[in-house]
């Protein structure tokens, strides 16, 4: 496949995707095929969706049951003052339909729960997550591994961002997210960044990298995060890769079938 095979608007837009070996006019494509849920329209999923459409994803998801609130300007950058009051979906699609016209947003304005996590997941290849609370994160985790499907799950809190990948049926030693948090902490022990803060750029920083993931898992290239949490110190500048083992015992993904391991 070569770059003819791109319309000329396609070639000029994606020019710095095609310049890279790694990517070009083949991984173009592949980008304008695959299809991408992300869950969570705040500060993380700003930036996921910002790089994902600008990179021409073909088809974005986005599911947030939140409106733009004045508190949420500090950090969630692809909101304005006058988006107050509206729905968060409703002005991210906006937003991506402006930057990337070739891009088709789904957006629904609904809270993400265990009971329609699977439905939701189903016409999505990979699933990116910026997400606030632990049963969201849970039925994701559950509904991904069931659906066989990448989750790219992001979190920021006062100076630090986390991310990994989740795909425990890709290789023996893959964890799930539940290997690393097997049950949410007591509710009164539990903290967002509503209750405790956070440094409004570090949205920026872990959002965008959220992306670089999602499109790595797309084109298949570079090394996965699977298997590793990236912890990110914004008051250090310093950041590291944690291993993170699989939990035998886990309840989500302990009996599941694995490639490669017979
Ligand atoms: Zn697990």
């Amino acid at each position: 496949m070569n770059e003819n095979m791109l319309d000329a608007d396609s070639r000029e837009r994606y020019l710095r995707h095609i310049l890279l070996k790694e990517v070009g006019a083949q991984g173009q494509h592949k980008l304008r095929a695959a299809r991408v849920l992300i869950v969570g329209a705040g500060g993380l999923g700003g930036p996921i969706l910002q790089y994902l459409a600008a990179a021409g994803v073909g088809a974005l998801g986005v599911i947030d049951d939140d409106s733009v609130a004045l508190s949420n300007l500090q950090r969630q950058t692809i909101f304005t003052t006058k988006d107050i009051g509206e729905a968060k979906v409703a002005r991210a699609a906006a937003f991506a339909n402006a930057l990337n016209p070739g891009v088709r947003v789904i957006a629904q304005k609904e809270k993400l729960t265990a009971e329609n996590a699977a439905d939701h997941l189903a016409e999505f290849d990979i699933i990116v997550e910026g997400v606030d609370n632990f049963d969201a994160r849970f039925a994701l985790n559950t509904a991904c591994i069931k659906a066989r499907k990448p989750l790219v799950s992001a979190a920021i809190g006062r100076f630090e961002g986390h991310l990994s990948v989740f795909k425990p049926w890709a290789g023996a030693g893959l964890p799930c997210y539940r290997c690393l948090v097997p049950e949410a902490p007591p509710r009164d022990e539990q903290v967002n960044c509503a209750e405790e803060g956070v440094l409004g750029p570090l949205a920026g920083v872990i959002g965008s990298m959220a992306a670089l993931e999602t499109l790595k898992e797309i084109l298949s290239i570079g090394d996965t995060l699977a298997g590793r949490l990236f912890v990110y110190d914004g008051l250090g500048a310093a950041a590291r890769c944690v291993k993170l083992p699989r939990d035998p015992e886990c309840a989500d993904c302990s009996a599941i079938e694995r490639d490669g391991s017979g």
